[in-house]
This record gives structure tokens, sequence and C-alpha cells, in this order.
């Protein structure tokens, strides 16, 4: 009987955090081997400007090439197409390996949400669940963090290892970590810096050689106007509040920055969600990364020179971030307004 490791994510791209966590985890628990399975599409992102599953699917090979004897890069949710769900990936490894003992392994951020994965269950009743720790994110120290939905499987938990009344555990790991994300590392590529030692050498030549990372500042080209266009089309829409302000002489990372909010959670989630549509139409790209969508609270869309906040009103006035950005130049945007109706 051998022990299979599942390792799955996005990885765009792949980085080093990924692979010490892989590789440490293997090492502690005795794997044979860990299936390392790029998603398609996961369930709780948004598309986003970027590499395609196809290219993600390559710089995970060529990134974990020198590990090939333990880490197997496995295409399955990559031809499956469609949301990439968890469960049917087991589903698959178990196929290939019906005696064998499976260890899914997931970072602590993934693990706080993970009674809100599709059968998680049905995944815990097939599966081991090797949780390592992740920068900003510690591990529980006791029941009451664990997610509420995995409360009632859980039989014993003894600060590092709960046993499961479906006869599984879940390990808690802490790795030694790196501080590392994907997020960060796409900002790194973005602004031309160093990403020696984050990536695998093959994985910066990749995304050198493909352009990777570039294309939303290539397809929207003058960010004024871009700004200009998304401010009007939310005034368009009713959105209130709408503020934006001028940061190129300012030491922040964007150039543009647009604020505005809607009246419920509901309506600030649909107006990000009509916003992106309508920008890809005219300009042919997602934004290169979002955050807040699901829960429209508070929404972000980074394109890159220009981000846009979308805050439900009262979380807004909770958060007053706009205080950050007012020493750079609050932009004029009274000749944006629609044409009042005579
Ligand atoms: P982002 O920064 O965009 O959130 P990510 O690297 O977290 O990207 P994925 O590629 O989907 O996103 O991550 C795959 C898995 O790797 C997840 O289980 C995640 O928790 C884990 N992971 C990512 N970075 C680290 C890290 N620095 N240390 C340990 N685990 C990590």
């Amino acid at each position: 009987m051998s022990k299979v490791g599942i390792f799955g994510g996005t990885f765009d791209p792949l980085h080093m955090g990924h692979i010490n966590s892989m590789i440490s985890a293997a090492g502690e628990y005795g794997l044979d081997i860990v299936r390392v399975v790029p998603a398609f599409q996961s369930p709780f992102r948004q598309p986003t400007a970027g590499p395609t599953p196809e290219q993600r699917y390559e710089m995970v090979e060529r990134g974990l090439e020198n590990y090939k004897d333990i880490l197997k890069v496995d295409r399955q949710e990559v031809d499956r197409g469609g949301v990439s769900y968890t469960i049917g990936t087991i589903d698959h490894v178990r196929a290939e390996h019906k005696d064998d003992e499976l260890y899914l392994i997931v970072g602590m951020d993934q693990f706080e949400g993970f009674d809100r994965w599709k059968s998680f269950e049905k995944i815990l009743n097939r599966s081991h669940l090797i949780v390592t720790s992740r920068p900003g994110a510690d591990l529980p120290e006791s029941l009451q963090e664990f997610p509420l939905g995995l409360v009632d499987l859980v039989e014993d938990f003894d600060g590092k290892q709960a046993l499961l009344n479906t006869g599984k555990s879940i390990l808690f790991f802490q790795l030694e970590d790196v501080d590392l994300s994907a997020t960060e590392i796409r900002k790194r590529f973005r602004d031309k810096e160093s990403v020696h030692e984050m990536v695998p050498k093959a994985v910066a030549d990749y995304v050198r050689e493909n352009g990777l990372y570039q294309a939303v500042s290539a397809k929207i080209g003058d960010f004024e106007k871009f700004t200009e266009y998304c401010i009007q089309y939310l005034l368009s829409k009713k959105s209130i509040q709408v503020r934006a302000f001028d940061l190129r002489d300012m030491d922040f990372p964007s150039e543009f920055t647009i604020v505005t909010s809607g009246t419920s959670t509901k309506q600030t989630s649909a107006m990000a969600q009509n916003l992106i549509r309508e920008i890809k139409t005219k300009y042919g790209t997602y934004p290169q990364h979002t955050e807040g969508l699901r829960e429209g609270r508070w929404v972000v869309l980074d394109y890159g020179a220009t981000i846009i906040h979308i805050f439900y009103d009262y979380v807004r006035m909770e958060y007053r971030l706009e205080e950050l950005w007012t020493s750079g130049k609050t932009m004029d945007i009274r000749h944006l307004e629609p044409a009042a109706k005579t």
C-alpha cells in the first residue's frame, strides 16, 4: 500500500511556497508520490487576465522537472475543463490507486473555508487531509478554530491531529514557512522586479518567453482614459458617491483609484460583475486580480495601473479608506456625469 498525496492549485504561477509545502509534507508523512493538479477553473476564483489553464499546466510541468521522482504533474482537471472540484479529482485518483491511502494537501488559508468546498464530507471520507501552515494563517489550536461545518466530524483533536468519524484524519503541519504568494509574484513580474529564488528558473523563463502577466497594460493602453471610461459606466449605473484619485505623483503601486458604493452587498457584487463584463467587451481583458466579489462588501478590481474599489456603502463608512488617497489629486469627474434629461 502506498501513500499518495494530492496537491491542487491554480499555480498562477507555481512558486517556491508550493514546492516547499509539497516536498516538506511528503517528507513528514512518508508520502510515496504527490500528484500535483493544476486547476482548470477554481470554484473560488473569478477568471482573471493571465495565462490559460494550459499555460499554467505547462509552467507546473517545467517548474517541477527536477522533482519528477516524487512530484507527478496531473492533467486531469485541465483535460476535464469547467469548474474544477476536488471531489472529482479525488475520485479520479482513487480509481488509479484502489488500495492506497490518499492525502489531500492544502494550505491553512484553504482550510479556513473548507466546509464550503463541494462535498467536503465525501472528500474526508475518501482521503486524509494535510493542512500546512501559511504565513498569515495560523494553524488551529482548538476545535473552536475549525471551520464550523467540520466540527461535528471530529472525534478527537490533540492540537496536531484530528481524528474524524469518517475513519480519516486531519494532520496539521507547521512548515518552515516560505512567505510567498502568487499574487505577489504576478506583481513582481508586471513590475519587472526580480523573482530570483521565488519561482523555479524554468517558470521565470516561461513567463518571459510567453510575455505572461503583461496582458492587462498592453490591452488597456491609456489608463487615464480607461479610468474615465469606468467612472462613466459606474455613474450611468447609478453607483453612489463615485470618487477618483490621480496618484501619479505619489509613491503608490497604482496610478488611478476609483472608489464607489452600492446600497447592498448584492447590488455591490452585481455592479462589479457588470463592470468586469463591460470592460471585457470593450477592452478584451479581465482584471488581473479581484477580491471580495462573492461577498460584495468590499470588492477590489485590479486592472494594474487602475484599481477600482466598490463598497457596500455601510462598509465604506466603517473603513474610511478615502483618507488614504486624499494626499493624491482628486479627479474632477463632473464632466463624466450622464447628461441630465430635459
Ligand atoms: P494567491 O496568492 O493568488 O492566493 P496561491 O499561491 O495561494 O495564490 P494556489 O496556487 O491556488 O494559490 O495555491 C495552491 C495551494 O498552495 C493552496 O493550498 C495554498 O494554500 C498553498 N500555498 C500557496 N502559497 C503557499 C505558501 N507560501 N506556503 C504554503 N502553502 C501555500
